[in-house]
């Protein structure tokens, strides 16, 4: 009964929540949104600057060059689109690293920080379109707070455990365990769904910026041709199900108009 009563109020105090306006495909789910966004940022970039302290070591880490500019360029002229999606997000401290990496992969953590590697645009041979789809799909993950959505769903089955737990007297270890286990979620990965959002809000964004998005239906032929040699990283950490083109193929119709006006300007 108690612990019935605390979930529900977790769930009305941070309440289920939607972070953006919808998009062009109408889609606009609602989420499970418990934990604070500052949480969640310190979290991001607790994890980014170890990741970049780490990189930087190994002289990884590309922070210049034309390799950097070029898809630094791509990320800042997507940037000002966000707006359509969340007026607050053109604001965000945005920030890319480039890691120099043979892994085909691209990430981002909250708040907008954006980390792609070397491998990706090398061995793909993306052109600017592909990068832009790419990267339209990432700032998506952060623009939905897709990565404090994860963390809530965590926390609460983490609170399920420590108050179950508590229940039991099992006291401290299980919350210790709960933390943990908040901790470890930033590298789980995104949930199909958020991933199928990233792609229709990904799109949308490129295609605002003047980007064909098009671009998204070869460079996933590209990415399913790697899988020939082992799964592509980028595929493994963003499940690319057998339908996934043919999802974004259907958008094209919707996308298009976007493109077209972009580049009418
Ligand atoms: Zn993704």
């Amino acid at each position: 009964m108690k612990i019935g009563f605390l979930l529900l109020s977790l769930l009305l105090i941070g309440g289920c929540a939607t972070t953006t306006t919808a998009n062009i495909a109408g889609k606009n789910r609602s989420q499970l949104l418990i934990v604070p966004v500052a949480e969640v940022n310190r979290m991001s970039l607790d994890y980014f600057a170890k990741q970049n302290d780490d990189a930087r070591s190994k002289h990884r880490l590309v922070t210049s060059g034309p390799e950097f500019v070029r898809v630094e360029a791509i990320m800042r002229r997507l940037v000002p689109h966000s707006a359509a999606l969340r007026k607050d997000a053109i604001d965000w401290p945005w920030e890319l690293v480039l890691i120099d990496a043979p892994e085909v992969n691209a990430h981002v953590m909250a708040g907008g920080k954006v980390t792609v590697y070397t491998g990706l645009i090398r061995q793909l041979k993306l052109n600017d379109d592909e990068i832009a789809v790419v990267m339209g799909h990432e700032m998506a993950h952060a623009l939905r707070e897709h990565t404090r959505e994860k963390i809530s769903e965590q926390q609460l089955a983490g609170a399920v455990v420590s108050l179950g737990g508590a229940a039991l007297g099992a006291g401290k270890t299980t919350m210790q365990i709960a933390g943990l286990a908040q901790q470890l979620a930033l590298e789980l990965p995104f949930s199909r769904k958020m991933e199928s959002e990233a792609d229709v809000f990904g799109l949308e964004l490129a295609a605002r910026a003047g980007y064909d998005p098009q671009a998204a239906l070869g460079l996933w032929d590209k990415m399913s041709a790697q899988g020939g040699a082992g799964i592509p990283q980028f595929l493994s950490t963003h499940p690319a199900p057998k339908n996934r083109k043919q999802e974004l193929a259907a958008l094209m119709p919707k996308v298009m108009p976007l493109y077209q006006a972009a580049n009418r300007r």
